[in-house]
């Protein structure tokens, strides 16, 4: 069976956090095919103990991968802070022959973007609503190529290693089977001391969030790498649960159209037409400029605007999320730019310090925590979504009182679709088929 097919067949998606499915981007010929080590948001180890725990099958997976695609280049991008696990990695490259070659970037945010990293690498800046495969690099997660790996074995992604940190009592990297519950999560790391909390799903400049009474009825999918709890008040929780009328009146009344947004904002940086300034500005006025409304766009939703930028406390991220929810229902898409675009003169300095923005985040005071040895967790229930990627959600394939073992395919897509398949992550009886699937141990641990 070719790679692309065992790939399809194990349902791998994008770990990173978008979940895209990986037998579609990795249908491609490129010159680099880049490994995303870099995890820039604050407080996540999960890429650094996948390095050091799975090492060598990181590196055997990205030759074959570098195959696959005939990359001329294969390169692991990694913080240069991380000397520990740079080191590892090079001796598992020397031990084995290989001609995979490390990247290291400096400890900023957000040098884990897809197009800071493909341009610090290739020094091609990928065009606007474009994607690396336009300047002939393909980017993958670190914890995808794990389950690459785990594909080329016949495995399909049946867990997920995660990071639980933040207002818990100890911090702790845990290996879950996918579809267990976010509570059982963070009683692994000893719970909270918190009468109540909020749990960041992801970093804390891009992560969902959720309530502490929601955390039973959570599910881990196959592309979260984090667990963040922390009090209800923090600053964080509130930025992101702002209400967005309160932002736009906000916004009418306070911009001072300093433009600190624009000037700090990345992808702007990177030369894309984006001014979430001039978005701001427009927001507040009854008749909108609707060609600078679309460049809201070509945003990524970094938050640098709005948790490092803006003096006033705005957000333009909030709006341009807004913005691209009206445009999307008239059917407004972005539109892709030419190749042919100028890097701005002060990119280079405009990367934001790690420590800084984690000050600015206040979380110092979880920045550094010891985090415990990985635990293994096995509960008694999993539920499985049918849709935990980008595109279609699967198609299942059990129904209630099926007797299923773990790695089982329990919703399928078609391999030409743009989906993932899924798979039963313990072994048991199935108890209840929705858009997701749940499924009750039988007691046998595998
Ligand atoms: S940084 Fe804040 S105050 Fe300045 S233009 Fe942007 S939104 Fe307005
Ligand atoms: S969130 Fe703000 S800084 Fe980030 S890409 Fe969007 S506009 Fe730019």
């Amino acid at each position: 069976m070719d790679l692309l097919q065992k790939i399809y067949e194990a349902g791998v998606v994008g770990a990173g956090g978008a979940g895209f499915p990986t037998h579609i981007k990795l249908n491609c010929e490129v010159e680099y095919f880049i490994i995303n080590a870099v995890e820039c948001e604050p407080l996540m180890h999960t890429d650094k103990h996948i390095i050091m725990n799975k090492g060598k099958e990181i590196i055997l997976a990205v030759e074959e991968i570098g195959k696959l695609v005939g990359a001329n280049q294969c390169i692991i991008a990694i913080k240069e802070k991380n000397t520990k696990e740079i080191k590892h990695l090079k001796e598992i490259i020397e031990a084995l022959s290989s001609k995979i070659t490390l990247f290291t970037m400096g400890d900023y945010y957000p040098a884990g973007d897809e197009q800071m990293m493909v341009y610090e690498i290739t020094g091609k800046p990928i065009p606007e609503a474009g994607i690396p495969l336009d300047v002939g690099a393909v980017v993958s997660n670190v914890g995808s190529i794990v389950n690459i790996y785990d594909a080329m074995m016949d495995k399909p992604v049946v867990d997920r290693f995660l990071t639980v940190t933040g207002d818990v009592k100890n911090p702790t990297m845990i290996n879950v089977p996918v579809g267990i519950s976010v509570k059982a999560c963070i009683e692994a790391a000893g719970g909270s001391a918190l009468a109540e909390y909020a749990i960041i799903i992801g970093g804390p400049m891009m992560g969902t969030i959720i309530d502490d009474h929601e955390a039973e009825n959570h599910f881990i999918k196959k592309m979260d790498g984090s667990l963040i709890v922390l009090p209800k008040d923090h600053f964080v929780v509130e930025r992101k649960r702002k209400p967005i009328d309160k932002i736009i009146n906000e916004t009418k009344t306070a911009c001072i159209q300093c433009r600190y947004c624009t000037d700090m904002c990345h992808r702007y940086l990177l030369g894309h037409q984006l001014r979430p300034h001039k978005i701001m500005r427009n927001i507040g006025m009854s008749d909108h400029d609707e060609a600078i409304m679309k460049e809201a766009l070509l945003c990524c939703e970094c938050g640098i605007c709005e948790i490092y930028a803006c003096p006033m406390g705005l957000s333009p991220r909030l709006v341009n999320v807004h913005v691209k929810k009206e445009l999307y229902k008239k059917g407004v898409r972005p539109e892709k730019g030419s190749l042919d675009l100028e890097v701005r003169d002060m990119m280079a300095y405009r990367k934001i310090p790690s420590y800084r923005l984690i000050s600015r985040l206040d979380l110092l005071e979880y920045y550094g925590q010891p985090i415990d040895e990985c635990k293994n967790l096995t509960p008694e229930t999993v539920t499985i979504h049918l849709k935990q990627h980008i595109g279609k959600p699967a198609t299942e394939m059990v129904s209630v009182g099926d007797v299923v073992t773990k790695g089982q395919m329990i919703g399928k897509v078609g391999r030409d679709e743009l989906g993932a398949n899924v798979h039963a992550s313990i072994e048991g009886t199935v108890i209840e088929v929705t858009e997701k699937i749940t499924i009750k141990s039988n007691g046998v641990v595998s």
